[in-house]
Formats: C-alpha cells, structure tokens, sequence
C-alpha cells in the first residue's frame, strides 16, 4: 500500500505518456481519503496544528490544494516546473505584463488577441511600458523591432485570428540573445499538440477557458515557468492580486483535463475536414488553416507541433453570407470564445478584436466578411451540413 504522506509528495510522471498524464494529474487521487476525484476544498482558510506550524495551506488566496493540483497537472502537461491558475486568461496576462518595468519594450503578434492588445496598450502604455506590433512570422521584422530595452517577445502561435504561424526556437534564442525573456500563448495548440517551453520559451500563457477547460463552462488563466525567479515572480502576482481561481473553477478544469487528448484529436479530425470542405465551397473566398500544405507556415508547423487544432478562420463573399451563416445556422453557435465542444463561429471585428483599431484590422485582413470557427467534437457531417444549409 503506497503511503501518502503529504500534498508535496507527488511524482512528474516522467515515465507516462501525455495521455496517463492528462488523466492521473499531478496527486491525482486525494491523499488523505484516498478519493480518486480529486475534491474541492471550498475553504478560504485552514487550520494550524501549533504556532509555527501549517499543513502548508494558510489562505486560499495563497494556496488551495485544488488550485494547486491543477497548477501542477499543467506544468507536468507543459513539462515546465511550475503553473499557475488564475481566474482568467486576462489575468494570467496580467501578471505576466508587470514582470516589465517603465521604460522596458516588448515585440507582440500583430494579430494578437484583442484582450491581449488591450493589456498592453491602454493598461502597461500608461505606466510607461513601450510596445510594438509586428508579424512575428517574419524574423527580420522581428529584428528589425528591437530595442535596447525590448525585454518581452509576446508570440501567439498559430495566431487568433489570422493562423499565422511563429518560429518558437528561433524567436526564444533571439529574445535570449538580447536579455528578453519569450512567452507563448498556447491556447490554441494546448501541450498535447505544442510545448513551447521544451523549445526555449520562458513562460507559457493560456486562456484556460478554451481548450484547456474544454466544455465552455469556466473562465481561467494559466501560466506555466520553468525559472524560480519567474516562478517568484508570478506567485507573487496572483498572492497580491488575489485573482487565483476559484476551487470549483480548478476541479471543473482538472476535470475537463482528463480528457483533452481525446478532445484535441477529435477537434483536429474534424477541423481538417471542415477546412478542407470549405476550400472548394464557391462563397468561401480564403480560408486561413494551419493544416494546409501550401499554409506559409506549415513546415514550422510540422517542426514545432504534432497537430493543427481545431481553429480554422475564413472570409466569404459578401456580408450578406456572414448575416446568413450567423443567424441561419441552427446546430452551429454564433458565439464569442473558442475550444470548448460545441462548434462555435465567431465575428472577430466586433467580437475578439472589437478593440483593435480599425486602420490595423483591415491591413491586416479581418474584415467584414471575416468569420472565425472553432470546430467543436460534433458529428462533422453535422457541422458540414449545417454551414452548408445557413449559406444557401
Ligand atoms: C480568449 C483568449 C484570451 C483571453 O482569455 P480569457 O480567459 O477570456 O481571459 C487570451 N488569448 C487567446 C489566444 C484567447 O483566445
């Protein structure tokens, strides 16, 4: 009989595939009660045996054993050393931003999300936090934006909404070469299909709610380190911001966790018929998929990842196409967010990229006749169908 003997006392699993250890988490089972759900501990604070003594939970502003097996089920899936749970993807951004001080520079994807750009435009630009916008698909582009003080490259890859896809290697040893450190946000690929921290990044961002959490039922944020003083650093973030997720939000997302390998294959199956599908539809102008032989990107894409994901953004003929597909479909969702099960289609210049300026949205190509698809684990021929229906 194995002996529990405390919460610090779990393996990395290093001899399992990501699969056993998407399902096994970090502890995996309770190692008191031995229960194999892993419980809520929907308790703020936690008793002490004796003065100067502490079961290692004070506060659950601090620490929750909930929050805390998540975060280490994710570094376990990121290969990093130590995660993060917060109670958005903002937030994680958030804490991310203020590793910078007044005066720094960070280079971000031009297409980035549009709660991203807003974080570093209107909150960090006020406290003197320099930034630049910039294909970070192209490398001289990125040379070309440096700085004495560029201290951050933000990559997003395959980027929202735009699928253009980044060299994580080669910008991680760029940004090393110039004292930055480089961040990824993941949320699209998840770990099963990229781990940016085996190939140099520094921090690995993600908007938990999509297909980390997978069922469209929470709002959560990761972030996963490898460094200590990282580590420290955002630790020290969500203690002061208090924005750690919620118990129940950790066990939903644990919970969603045990089956994301399953879920990203499914999504990636479906994603690359779909694409493939709407390529020949004569009302589909340009689709934007990753999975596309002739995709710019697609040999990065078969260095650095094992798969395509399940995003697949596109531009019809005419706004009248898009008022019928997002009023006409009826199994199809017109529905902000992404990565959950059920397809959803999204409008990025009202929606995800609402606070992008104009001027930069139409250089860069989300139009008005601009749609974004998560395909969701559904039947496929259901999802065909049903686009095929709204844009008749
Ligand atoms: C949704 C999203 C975010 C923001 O995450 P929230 O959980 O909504 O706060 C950040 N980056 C990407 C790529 C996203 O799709």
């Amino acid at each position: 009989m194995k002996n529990f003997s405390n919460y610090n006392d779990y393996s990395k699993k290093e001899n399992l595939h990501f699969s056993s250890k998407a399902v096994h988490g970090a502890l995996g089972c309770e190692p008191i009660t031995g229960a194999v759900s892993f419980p809520i501990y929907q308790s703020s604070t936690f008793r002490h045996p004796e003065l100067g003594k502490s079961t290692g939970f004070d506060y659950s502003r601090l620490l929750n054993p909930t929050r805390q097996e998540l975060e280490r089920t994710v570094a376990i899936l990121e290969e990093g050393e130590h995660g993060f749970a917060f109670s958005s993807g903002q937030a994680a951004n958030m804490a991310l931003f203020t590793w910078l001080n007044p005066g720094d520079h960070m280079i971000l994807m031009d297409d980035i999300y549009g709660g991203t750009y807003r974080i570093a435009t209107t909150i960090f630009g006020k406290y003197g936090i320099e930034y630049d916008f910039v294909d970070m698909s192209d490398m001289d582009a990125v040379k070309a934006a440096i700085r004495p003080e560029t201290k951050m490259f933000f990559i997003e890859t395959p980027s929202n909404p735009l699928m253009k896809v980044a060299d994580i290697a080669e910008l991680s040893a760029l940004a090393h070469s110039i004292g930055a450190i480089s961040v990824v946000d993941n949320t699209f690929l998840t770990p099963y299909f990229q781990r940016p921290l085996t190939l140099g990044a520094d921090v690995v961002i993600h908007s938990g709610t999509k297909y980390m959490g997978g069922h469209n039922d929470i709002i959560a944020g990761l972030a996963v380190v490898k460094d200590d003083d990282l580590a420290a650093h955002f630790k020290l973030q969500l203690k002061s911001h208090g924005n750690g997720l919620s118990p129940m939000d950790s066990w939903l997302m644990l919970r969603g966790i045990k089956t994301l390998h399953l879920r990203m294959e499914k999504h990636n199956e479906n994603a690359m018929k779909v694409a493939e599908w709407m390529r020949k539809h004569p009302k589909i102008e340009k689709v934007y998929y990753v999975g596309f032989e002739d995709h710019k990107g697609y040999e990065i894409t078969k260095k650095q990842t094992s798969g395509f994901g399940g995003m697949i953004s596109f531009a019809v003929d005419s706004e009248e196409t898009v008022h019928k597909i997002l009023r006409d479909t009826q199994m199809i969702m017109f529905a902000e967010s992404l990565g959950g099960t059920e397809t959803l289609i999204t409008y990025p210049t009202t929606q995800t990229h609402e606070d992008t300026p104009l001027d930069v949205k139409e250089k860069l190509g989300i139009t008005k006749k601009f749609l974004r698809m998560s395909v969701g684990i559904e039947d496929v021929d259901d999802i065909i169908n049903d686009l095929a229906g709204a844009m008749d």
